[in-house]
């Protein structure tokens, strides 16, 4: 089990990651065929966005309807550790109620790792051209 991600959109959640530091970011990678072609970036709405994250959720609730229309599926869920590393957290694991891949971007901007949530299972990241 693998996350392909093409580098586009890779590089798009980073910057995103950059933008919003102290902050923590939030978003989805959307795709089909196992592989994420965009990365979508949402508000964060948290009420302590240096350590939690909050999608917006009429924000959240149009992007997933505009997916749908294009054919797009969500194949997972990002958000940064501005501050940690690119684990995830207590919290994270609590609120991990979707059945999808988590993406965790760390302080060091390139450490990037995904997970199955809770469980906690890791799941290998491949960035395609
Ligand atoms: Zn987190």
């Amino acid at each position: 089990m693998r996350l392909r991600v093409r580098r586009s959109a890779y590089e798009q959640m980073l910057a995103h990651a950059r933008e919003e530091a102290p902050r923590e970011c939030v978003g989805l990678l959307m795709g089909g065929a196992g592989r994420v072609e965009v990365a979508l970036p949402l508000e964060n709405v948290s009420q302590t966005p240096h350590r939690a994250y909050r999608a917006d959720p009429g924000e959240l609730l149009r992007a997933l309807r505009k997916a749908d229309e294009i054919g797009l599926d969500v194949l997972a869920v990002y958000h940064s550790h501005p501050v940690g590393p690119a684990l995830p957290s207590l919290r994270d694991r609590a609120e991990a109620v979707w059945d999808t891949l988590y993406v965790i971007i760390g302080a060091a901007i390139s450490e990037v790792r995904v997970f199955r949530l809770p469980q906690g299972e890791e799941v290998e990241l491949d960035v395609c051209e």
